[in-house]
């Protein structure tokens, strides 16, 4: 189907929706984003882009634009909690040298996202809170806070967590709560440190930390199992001391950072399943709002630019928007399911209890001291995967 002046409209302006729009509006199509907010705007958080997602950025033409925002990582380290010993080191730098894993500030990508979708041309509509969602007759149907209608030929939710398109998709969702909570929290720092993603793992509960923005401020993300329910939502501020407590027992470099928190948010985290439905008539959905994820292998924003490219390429290849969307479904969902199932996995991991957390801590020297090309190599099919080339 040729795209060229076809009208789509979006909803959202995260990181799905600018992404998809910029895609959209490269092949010709006349895109409008509906945000609710009032300006384009970010928590103050990192995130990393890994190398599959920097494939979709580069095939956007955002290529020069995310090595500007971001900083490539050297190394993760997973490191000991309590001692702060070393367990695994994954050298980036030697074993991917072709590789970028980025590291960043979220209000930076979706800064390029933004820009890259306007210069594209798609009219991002801040202020637009949409309440109702009607996909019953011949073109889907939203309603805003304010009772402005909008009718569009193509409807793609990029609505996030708590989607109305996913909801009126699929119905409403059934999340439950993992049992772990999450503060995130950015400090100053100084220049110069070793660009390093380090993972401190202890008895229920990690911290993970990296620089960003040229190593002036540092990112932090601690989870902590917990049996007390969080609400889900990235707005609840906590008491920095709580955080401190929490990870009292950790060693000195952690604890050193964690006195330097000014102000922290905490989030309960909640397994919710990929949609079953992605697609119905002339709307589809993307991002969190079709397969939200925990944050425990940084992926929920890669596969949010993964769908962009997809959704536009089937769109571009079918003849029509049905054969298009149910590509586009066909082609996500295995993936989607495999990422989300594997973030699923990594939490137990980073919290094993004695004795079993020695012995696996253990194999995970020995195997990355002998085999550090294999022990990488695992996750190959993850960050190795171009959704840009495979068609
Ligand atoms: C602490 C944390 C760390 C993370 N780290 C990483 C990482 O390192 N790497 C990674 O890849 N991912 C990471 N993620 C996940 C990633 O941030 C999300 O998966 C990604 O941002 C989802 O993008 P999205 O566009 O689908 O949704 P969102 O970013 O939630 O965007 C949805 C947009 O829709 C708008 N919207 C919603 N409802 C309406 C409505 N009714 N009317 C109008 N507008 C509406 C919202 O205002 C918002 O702008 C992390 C997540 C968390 C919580």
């Amino acid at each position: 189907m040729s795209l060229k002046d076809s009208e789509v409209t979006v909803l959202g302006a995260g990181v799905a929706g600018l992404a998809v729009a910029r895609a959209l509006a490269l092949r010709g199509a006349e895109v409008t984003v509906l945000e609710q907010a009032e300006a384009i705007r970010e928590v103050g958080a990192g995130l990393q882009i890994s190398p599959n997602g920097a494939a979709v950025l580069r095939a956007l033409g955002l290529g020069d634009a995310l090595e500007a925002a971001s900083m490539r990582a050297q190394a993760v380290e997973l490191r000991n909690g309590v001692g702060g010993d070393l367990v695994l080191k994954l050298d980036l730098a030697r074993l991917r040298p072709g590789q970028g894993y980025h590291l960043m500030h979220r209000a930076d990508l979706i800064d390029l996202l933004a820009q890259g979708a306007r210069e594209a041309g798609v009219q991002i509509r801040l202020l637009q809170k949409i309440e109702a969602v009607d996909l019953g007759g011949p073109r889907p149907r939203l309603v805003t806070a304010q009772g402005a209608e909008y009718a569009p030929n193509l409807l793609i939710g990029a609505d996030g967590l708590h989607s109305l398109v996913r909801a009126e998709l699929n119905g409403p969702a059934q999340p439950f709560f993992t049992n772990q909570v999450a503060w995130r929290t950015v400090i100053p720092a100084t220049p110069g440190e070793p660009v390093v993603a380090e993972v401190h793992m202890g008895e229920g509960r990690h911290l993970v930390s990296y620089p960003m923005r040229g190593g002036t401020v540092r990112n932090i993300v601690a989870v902590e199992e917990r049996k007390r329910w969080v609400q889900e939502g990235w707005n609840l501020r906590d008491d920095p001391v709580d955080l401190r407590l929490a990870f009292a027992g950790f060693n000195g470099r952690v604890r050193h950072w964690l006195e330097q928190v000014p102000d922290v948010w905490l989030w309960g985290l909640f397994r919710h399943p990929v949609a079953h439905t992605w697609y119905r008539g002339h709307a589809a959905i993307l991002g969190d709002a079709a397969h939200p994820t925990l944050p425990f292998l940084a992926q929920g924003a890669n596969m949010a630019l993964e769908d962009a490219w997809v959704l536009a390429e089937c769109l571009a290849r079918h003849s029509n928007i049905k054969g298009g969307l149910a590509d586009y479904q066909a082609r996500r969902v295995p993936r989607c399911c495999r990422v989300v199932q594997a973030a699923n996995n990594n939490a137990w991991a980073y919290h094993l209890r004695s004795p079993i957390r020695e012995i696996a801590h253990l194999g995970l020297r020995l195997g990355s001291r002998l085999l550090p090309g294999p022990t990488l190599r695992r996750f190959d099919w993850l960050y190795g995967y171009d959704v840009t080339a495979a068609s």
